[in-house]
């Protein structure tokens, strides 16, 4: 008999909600995943934080989390906060784009007059 493959265990604990459990951040220094100013060791740090993001199995959840929280600070699925407001403003295009270019719902059926 075999277990779960780990692609199961992954998909089962982020279907729990518990994704923070498989974080590739635990236990770094979260000053790594929140830099301060733009000076050449902050920028280091924000790099350093995007590399572990890059690897992590839940960066997409991370990443959805924070847009969904509109969280201000920090690096949270390898993006920082002026790069998720990049996102949420194409997305907020894009469904301006798709709502415009929808074809316009079909005109209600005449109903019959009482005379008919
Ligand atoms: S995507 Fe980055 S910030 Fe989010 S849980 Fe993974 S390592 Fe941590």
């Amino acid at each position: 008999m075999t277990g779960p493959t780990l692609t199961e265990l992954v998909a089962a604990i982020v279907r729990r909600d518990d994704w923070r459990h498989l974080a590739s951040c635990t236990g770094y220094d979260p000053e790594t995943f929140f830099p301060v100013g733009t000076t050449s060791l902050e920028l280091a740090k924000a790099n350093e934080a995007k590399a572990v993001c890059r690897r992590c199995p839940v960066r997409e959840h991370c990443l959805q989390w924070a847009q969904e929280a509109y969280i201000a600070d920090g690096i949270w699925g390898g993006h920082t906060p002026k790069e998720r407001e990049a996102l949420r403003r194409r997305a907020a295009r894009q469904k301006r784009s798709a709502a415009s270019a929808a074809p316009a719902s079909e005109p209600a059926p005449a109903r019959a007059s009482p005379q008919q």
